[in-house]
């Protein structure tokens, strides 16, 4: 009697640990999916500007001597964009997996605003969208010059891969309270907008609107992931708002930490 309870208790611990493994098994069968699903999507987004590069190269390589300077210099220029475009893909993607972070630590400096944020994007190809700056001269940031960069081009590519063509993207900074030690930066579009009941998933790793799931702007919805996470490494935070109405578009803002200028570190002390 006793040997057959022995024995029973055994088959369910047995059974047990079969369920088990089956669970672990389908668990890793699901990682494997988006895995994949992962690995597609990179490999998408690279190659479309991998193939502009490479388009722009073979050109140079068969008409580089019969055409004039002006031309060779717009092909080579475009080639270049294309390389830009990789590289933030590239960074994207390495920059929101944990072997990446630890790579590159964090390395906090101070930059004059204005400054800063006009060398970053005059090096930012925009095709078909005017940039307006309205940052005050004075301010020091504190803040890692490569993250701030990329922060800015993802928000700026965004700005340009979802409001219509000829639209202006105006990059503002405020200060609301001059002791206050934070900057508020926004970029404002002139898009589609987002509305309320999406802007909490935005900033997800992966997450991009249902409207741009199908459509024809690529991305892999790591821009706005990524940008959080450098900020919020920074000290500061990342918002949107939006009244979700095409055409008043979105604005993302984002704070930095600012040196106070002396006068207001202690009027009355
Ligand atoms: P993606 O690579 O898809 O652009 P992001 O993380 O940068 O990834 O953005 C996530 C999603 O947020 C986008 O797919 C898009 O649906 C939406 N989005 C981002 N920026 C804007 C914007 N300026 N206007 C409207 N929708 C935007």
């Amino acid at each position: 009697h006793h040997f057959l309870e022995l024995s029973a208790a055994a088959k369910q611990q047995s059974l047990q640990a079969e369920q088990q493994l089956n669970i672990a098994y389908e668990h890793q069968q699901q990682l494997e999916i988006l895995r994949d699903q992962f690995l597609m999507s990179v490999s998408h987004e690279l190659r479309t500007p991998l193939t502009e590069v490479k388009g722009y190269i073979n050109l140079l390589l068969e008409y580089g001597n019969k055409i004039d300077d002006e031309t060779r210099a717009a092909f080579m220029q475009s080639a270049s964009y294309g390389c830009d475009e990789l590289e933030l893909i590239i960074s994207n993607v390495l920059g929101s997996s944990r072997i990446g972070q630890e790579i590159k630590p964090l390395s906090m400096q101070e930059l004059p605003l204005l400054s800063t944020i006009t060398e970053i994007c005059e090096h930012i190809y925009l095709e078909e969208h005017t940039l307006r700056l309205a940052i005050p001269a004075d301010l020091i940031i504190l803040a890692d010059r490569q993250q701030l960069r990329q922060v800015l081009r993802n928000l700026i590519s965004n700005a340009c891969k979802y409001s219509p063509a000829q639209t202006l993207i105006e990059i503002s900074a405020l200060v609301e309270d001059d002791s206050e030690p934070m900057v508020r930066i926004c970029l404002q579009d002139a898009g589609p907008g987002i509305a309320a009941d999406e802007i909490p998933l935005l900033f997800h790793k992966f997450s991009r609107l249902k409207r741009d799931m199908m459509g024809s702007v690529r991305g892999t919805g790591l821009g706005l992931y990524i940008s959080k996470q450098f900020v919020e490494g920074m000290g500061g935070r990342i918002w949107v708002e939006s009244a979700g109405v095409a055409g008043q578009g979105s604005c993302f803002c984002f704070t930095l930490k600012r040196l106070l200028p002396v006068t207001s570190i202690k009027k009355d002390a």
